[in-house]
C-alpha cells in the first residue's frame, strides 16, 4: 500500500500501519508491538521495523488487545518474524484464540478482508500461499493492573476494558500519556460519527469508556485510524464516544418500544456504519456486529425479544 502511516506519535511510540489497521511500536530498551493486526499487515510491520533499524531480537512483546479477527490474525506471522517476543493477551482472549473453530473463522474473515483490499486495488504483493494456523499461541496472561517494564522509562500498564468484547484490554504508557484503547471507544468515521461497538455488554462498554477517560491521555493510539495527537481532541473524542453509545442505545430502545423490529434496527445500523474504510470487512461480519449491538441494548433494559 502506498499511503504508509509510519509516523512517530510520541517520543517512543510509532504508528506502523495503513489507513485501515494500525500496529504500534513502543520502543524502550526492549520493544513491544501493540495490536497484531491482520495477516497482510505483517510484512509491512517487519519492513517498518527494519527501516527504523530495529533488529527482530529487540522485539520482546506482542500484545493481542482482544480476540477479534482483525486484532489476532497478524499474530502468527509476527511470532515467526520476532521469535524472541512473548505474546500477551487477557485470559479470556487466550481461551478464545485457542479454539480451532474460532480461529478458522477468524482467518476466513481475514481472507475476505484481504480480498476486499485487493478489490480496491491495494495489496498487489499479498502472499496468497499464506497458510493459517489451527490456533494462535499466547504466552502470558495479562490481568488488571499488570505492568510490563520495557526499560528506558517505558512501562505498559494493562487495564481490562470489556463491553466491546469480554476479552478487551486497553494499554497505557504513563510516561508519555499514550493510551492504546483498542476498540473500546468505537470506530470513527470522517463525518464525526462513531460506530459504537458494544458487542458484549452495553453497561460494560460505558464503564470501560469512563475508565479510560480517567487516564491522562495526550495521544490516543486507535487501532483502525490514525492516532489522535492532542489532549483536547482526545478528551473530546472520549466524550463523544460515550455520548454516541448512549444515543444509539436510547434510539434502539425508543424505536423498539415504538414497534420497530430487531431486524429493522440492525439493518439501520448496518446502513449507517458499513462504509468508508470499515467496509473492507465482510458484510456478513458487519451484520453480526449490528445484530449484537441491538441485542445488547435490549438485554441491558431487560426487554424480551425473539431473534
Ligand atoms: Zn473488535
Amino acid at each position: 500500500m502506498t499511503d504508509s502511516f509510519l509516523k512517530k506519535v510520541a517520543d517512543k511510540v510509532y504508528q506502523l500501519g495503513d489507513p485501515y489497521y494500525q500496529t504500534y511500536l513502543v520502543r524502550g530498551e526492549k520493544c513491544a508491538l501493540v495490536e497484531t493486526g491482520l495477516s497482510y499487515t505483517v510484512p509491512k510491520v517487519v519492513t517498518r521495523l527494519a527501516e527504523l533499524g530495529i533488529s527482530p531480537e529487540e522485539v520482546r512483546y506482542l500484545v493481542i488487545t482482544h480476540a477479534h479477527f482483525d486484532h489476532v490474525c497478524g499474530a502468527p506471522g509476527l511470532q515467526k518474524a520476532f521469535p524472541e517476543a512473548q505474546t500477551l493477551a487477557s485470559a479470556i482472549a487466550a481461551r478464545v484464540v485457542n479454539k480451532e473453530n474460532v480461529v478458522a473463522n477468524h482467518f476466513k474473515e481475514d481472507r475476505e478482508t484481504v480480498n476486499n483490499l485487493i478489490a480496491r486495488g491495494l495489496l498487489p504483493d499479498y502472499d496468497t500461499s499464506f497458510q493459517p494456523p489451527a490456533t494462535v499461541r499466547v504466552d502470558r496472561i495479562m490481568n488488571e493492573g499488570d505492568v510490563i517494564d520495557l526499560g528506558d522509562d517505558c512501562t505498559l500498564a494493562f487495564y481490562m476494558t470489556p463491553g466491546h468484547s469480554p476479552c478487551s484490554m486497553s494499554i497505557y504508557l504513563a510516561e508519555e500519556e499514550v493510551l492504546f484503547p483498542s476498540d473500546c471507544l468505537g470506530y470513527p468515521f470522517s463525518n464525526m460519527d462513531i460506530f459504537t461497538m458494544y458487542l458484549s455488554s452495553y453497561r460494560d462498554y460505558l464503564d470501560s469508556i469512563r475508565k479510560v477517560s480517567g487516564l491522562d491521555t495526550s495521544v490516543l493510539a486507535l487501532p483502525h485510524a490514525p492516532a489522535i495527537l492532542e489532549k483536547g481532541k482526545v478528551r473530546d473524542f472520549m466524550r463523544h464516544s460515550l455520548e454516541m453509545a448512549q444515543e444509539v442505545h436510547n434510539h434502539i430502545i425508543r424505536s423498539f418500544r415504538n414497534g420497530r423490529s430487531f431486524e429493522d434496527l440492525s439493518l439501520e445500523l448496518f446502513k449507517r456504519y458499513y462504509k468508508e474504510n470499515w467496509a473492507v470487512q465482510s458484510e456478513e461480519n458487519m451484520r453480526i456486529c449490528t445484530d449484537l449491538v441491538v441485542r445488547r441494548s435490549l438485554e441491558a433494559e431487560n426487554i424480551t425479544f425473539s431473534k
